[in-house]
């Protein structure tokens, strides 16, 4: 609680413009369209290496369209976006998404619905990907998973199958995994939405955890409160674009647009 108000409170000053700190990434006029449907209108957004952004906006809004294009997992029609300054995703002459692939290995993604592999014990799930498609040593992957499961108080469960598990603990290994590659920014997109809500504070401890440990992080949720708790700044995306982008204490406490206030009475 107390390192999370003390960033807070270094982030303040940030906003004050006392203290310098770098973009960790940068939306560049990026546009996203499905068929008709134009989910991102030649967006920009910034976000800084030390940064937790909130990612607030109604349904269908474009919030996990964002994190999944940040993740590699979409391609783009415009624009370009940069991470650690440098170029990540662009559009080549032909319309073609080009992803920098060393730098994708750098984000890391946890979805709402459990994605493990449901026929692979939890080393197996978290060895998967970086052993087969990093190439890295198999008795490394495993002592790093289980290094990462110990970390989130699962150590016990590395030779379970996740169909053994509750949900909070699927989440909590599909956090371990998504760290396996040691990330710089993690994206979460309603992580806690399926589950029980006993199993939402252990999730959100998590979380609250990798913050303390200075991890960047872009949050999509619906708990306004953990929102506010979290984060170090928030964004308001609405109509393919970003309509508002503040500190979380003004986005929740006296927002300045009109469609902010809106959806934020609708919601709190
Ligand atoms: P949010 O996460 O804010 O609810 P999404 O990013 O899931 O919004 O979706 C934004 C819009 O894009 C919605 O209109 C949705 O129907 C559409 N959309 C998302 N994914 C696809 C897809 N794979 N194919 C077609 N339309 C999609
Ligand atoms: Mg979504």
């Amino acid at each position: 609680e107390e390192n999370i108000n003390e960033q807070k409170a270094e982030n303040a000053i940030k906003h004050q413009g006392f203290l310098g700190s770098k973009p960790l990434v940068e939306f560049k006029g990026v546009t996203k369209r499905f068929g008709d449907t134009c989910v991102m209108d030649e967006m920009d957004l910034q976000m800084r290496e030390d940064d937790r952004l909130v990612i607030i906006g109604p349904s269908g809004s474009g919030k996990s369209t964002l994190l999944r294009v940040l993740m590699g997992l979409e391609p783009i029609d415009k624009g370009e976006i940069h991470f650690d300054s440098k170029p990540y995703v662009s559009v080549d002459s032909k319309g073609r998404t080009q992803t920098d692939l060393a730098t994708r290995s750098k984000v890391g993604m946890v979805f709402q619905h459990y994605t493990l592999f449901p026929h692979l014990s939890v080393l197996g799930n978290m060895t998967l990907s970086p052993v087969k498609v990093h190439g890295m040593g198999r008795s490394e992957a495993e002592d790093r998973a289980r290094e990462y499961l110990g970390r989130l108080g699962m150590e016990d469960k590395l030779n379970s199958y996740p169909g053994k598990l509750s949900g909070g603990q699927k989440q909590r290994v599909a956090i371990a995994r998504a760290l396996m590659l040691e990330p710089k920014l993690m994206l979460f997109d309603e992580v806690t939405s399926a589950l029980d809500p006993e199993m939402v504070a252990e999730i959100e401890k998590v979380m609250l955890d990798l913050a303390k440990q200075k991890m960047a992080m872009m949050i999509v949720t619906h708990d306004m409160y953990f929102a506010k708790k979290i984060a170090t700044e928030s964004v308001f995306i609405a109509g393919g674009k970003v309509v508002e982008k503040c500190d979380p204490e003004i986005m929740f406490n006296e927002p300045k647009e009109e469609r902010t206030k809106d959806f934020l009475n609708k919601v709190l």
